[in-house]
């Protein structure tokens, strides 16, 4: 099922996510409405809190950039409780944009190599080594984990001169291709 995509400004966002306890009821489903969530808007990387479910996961495909980036043409991936336990290499900028806050695409800096622990829906652990741009769509992801938006990343004066965008996404005054739900927008009543 596609979800309609939390728009920046929703607490749900802001909230630092629960783990996943093995066995969760409606895992199996919840990776299949991420999957299909985030290919209806062509994103390369969707966590559960973007689409109002407070939970440690994201999925993640890097097809888009396997021209740039060959190693990420295979780069489909469930983390589900990922903890990123180094991030190491040189600090480099990428363009990094977000399906929570459409139309604001902006470079930021992070290490290029991270290593992460995480579970797949088999419930197989596993601690890997990614870098180049998985690395940093497992960054982005993982600090939707904590309530946190690139966006933050940025320095003071950027980030003060993106208010006004910010706050004009979180009125709902963007137009995307795909459905969002804006802060303090009425969900609409279910029809009787
Ligand atoms: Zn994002």
């Amino acid at each position: 099922m596609i979800h309609p995509i939390l728009a920046y400004g929703h607490v749900t966002l802001r909230r630092p996510a629960a783990d996943i306890t093995k066995n969760h009821a409606g895992l199996k489903a919840l990776i299949e409405d991420l999957y299909e969530t985030m290919y209806a808007a062509s994103g390369v990387g969707l966590a559960a809190p973007q689409i109002g479910q407070s939970l440690r996961i994201f999925v993640t495909d890097g097809e888009a950039f396997s021209e740039e980036d060959p190693a990420v043409a295979n780069f489909k991936k469930v983390f589900i409780n990922p903890v990123i336990v180094e991030e190491y290499g040189d600090d480099w900028f990428f363009n990094e944009g977000c399906l929570s806050i459409p139309k604001v695409r902006e470079d930021v800096e992070r290490p290029s190599i991270v290593r992460v622990q995480y579970y797949d829906p088999d419930w197989s652990f596993h601690d890997e080594v990614f870098s180049g741009i998985a690395a940093r769509i497992i960054q982005h992801e993982a600090d939707h984990l904590d309530g946190i938006l690139f966006v933050d990343h940025l320095p003071a004066l950027r980030r003060k001169m993106l208010q006004n965008d910010l706050k004009a996404i979180s009125q709902g005054l963007v137009k995307t291709t795909y459905k969002m739900e804006f802060p303090g927008q009425k969900k609409k009543p279910a029809r009787v």
